[in-house]
């Protein structure tokens, strides 16, 4: 194992920030996955499963059973770790600029399908190559247009940088109140469905572009796009494998929870040719794959204060009743409702609600009226 701090861009004169970054395996080696945790900084989960992982990285790096490049980001976000405000660590949102860490993360797509134009050929591996070769040169170049660089900014280069030319790219998030579920390109849908099923996955979420720029899809979109325009002329497989997975509630910050992930990604690395042993046999998928577009976001009718009747990771009819949001002023109470069948994967952690806010959202099978462009929720 090889520790790395990277140091970021200064703030401001008289602090600095760095990124710790830990290598298992050797570079070229094979396969190569990239994992980071908390670049909302608020979300632990994550970070106590690397913490697990980690644990057995060393041990199989210490028998020389790594095959590949294993490159881990403990925690991604130091900007947001200092974030607090009463008493209340908010790793979200920048706070001075207001924008959402794991959003505009450049997008390579236009600039990649220009580069690789007369370099493509009738061999899928070597466009692989080609590909990865122009995407580290991409990024590379992105910091050089960035300047003057902000640490944000920086931070998302380098983060981006790191992970570039990877074949998995993992983005351990959680969520406020939730079971365990993942966001994927489509067109790494059905190939992830062994992922899904190791992690127990209990929803699955495809979507081509979900908008604003995740972290996860400037990984995959520049082979969605490429795929798109060259499909006739050239061979180029879906080479990254991007996600970001919801390590269920940002409390869930458990032992129990986090030594059986990390078990199971460290079992799909196993699977995948990045480390030798046997992961044993897969087991049954708790949910087939649904759309982006075929959630159903529940928002509050009104302020108040929203009392819930079902659990996160519970199914639900549409119209059935899921809570309800009370104004004990005026004595106003609403209930609320999804437009869907579906799973209900998510649920806001407070109960105190504005008008227009998020209360939760329900996974259903087929797209939804109105679910177009920016899918995921808010910036
Ligand atoms: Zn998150």
């Amino acid at each position: 194992m090889q520790e790395d701090r990277i140091n970021l861009v200064r703030p401001q004169m008289g602090t600095s920030r760095a990124l710790t970054v830990r290598r298992y395996g050797k570079v070229g080696s094979g396969p190569k996955a990239y994992f980071q945790a908390a670049l909302h900084a608020d979300e632990l989960p994550g970070v106590i499963t690397l913490h697990h992982l980690e644990a057995l990285l060393k041990e199989a790096d210490a028998k020389s059973e790594i095959t590949g490049e294993i490159v881990v980001v403990p925690f991604a976000n130091p900007i947001g770790f200092t974030q607090y405000v009463d008493m209340k660590p908010l790793g979200r949102f920048e706070m001075r600029s207001g924008q959402n860490f794991n959003r505009h993360y450049p997008d390579l797509s236009p600039a990649l399908i220009e580069a690789v134009a007369s370099k493509l050929t009738q061999d899928a591996d070597q466009n692989v190559a080609i590909i990865r070769a122009e995407l580290r040169r991409l990024i590379a170049k992105s910091r050089k247009d960035s300047a003057p660089l902000t640490d944000l900014v920086d931070l998302r280069l380098t983060l981006a940088e790191l992970a570039i030319d990877a074949d998995y790219v993992m983005d351990l998030h959680c969520d406020w109140e939730a079971p365990m579920h993942l966001y994927i390109s489509d067109h790494n849908w059905p190939d992830a469905a062994d992922l899904s099923a190791q992690i127990g996955s209990e929803c699955s979420l495809i979507a081509e572009i979900s908008g604003d720029n995740p972290f996860d899809e400037t990984f995959s979109r520049p082979w969605v796009e490429l795929r798109r325009v060259y499909r006739d002329k050239f061979p180029i497989p879906m080479a990254t494998l991007a996600t970001t997975i919801e390590l269920r509630g940002d409390r869930d910050v458990y032992d129990d929870y986090a030594i059986k992930d990390a078990d199971n990604l460290f079992k799909f690395l196993q699977r995948r040719g990045l480390i030798k042993g046997d992961p044993g046999a897969l087991p049954d998928a708790k949910c087939d794959a649904t759309p982006l577009s075929g959630v159903d976001r529940v928002m509050a009718p009104h302020g108040g204060m929203v009392v819930f009747h079902v659990e996160a990771g519970e199914k639900v009819e549409a119209g059935q009743e899921l809570g309800y949001v009370l104004d004990c002023e005026t004595g106003q109470k609403t209930t609320f409702s999804s437009r869907t069948n579906g799973v209900l994967y998510s649920r806001i952690g407070i109960r105190l609600i504005v008008p227009g806010g998020y209360l939760c959202s329900v996974a259903g099978a087929e797209p939804l009226p109105g679910r177009e462009g920016q899918l995921l929720l808010s910036k």
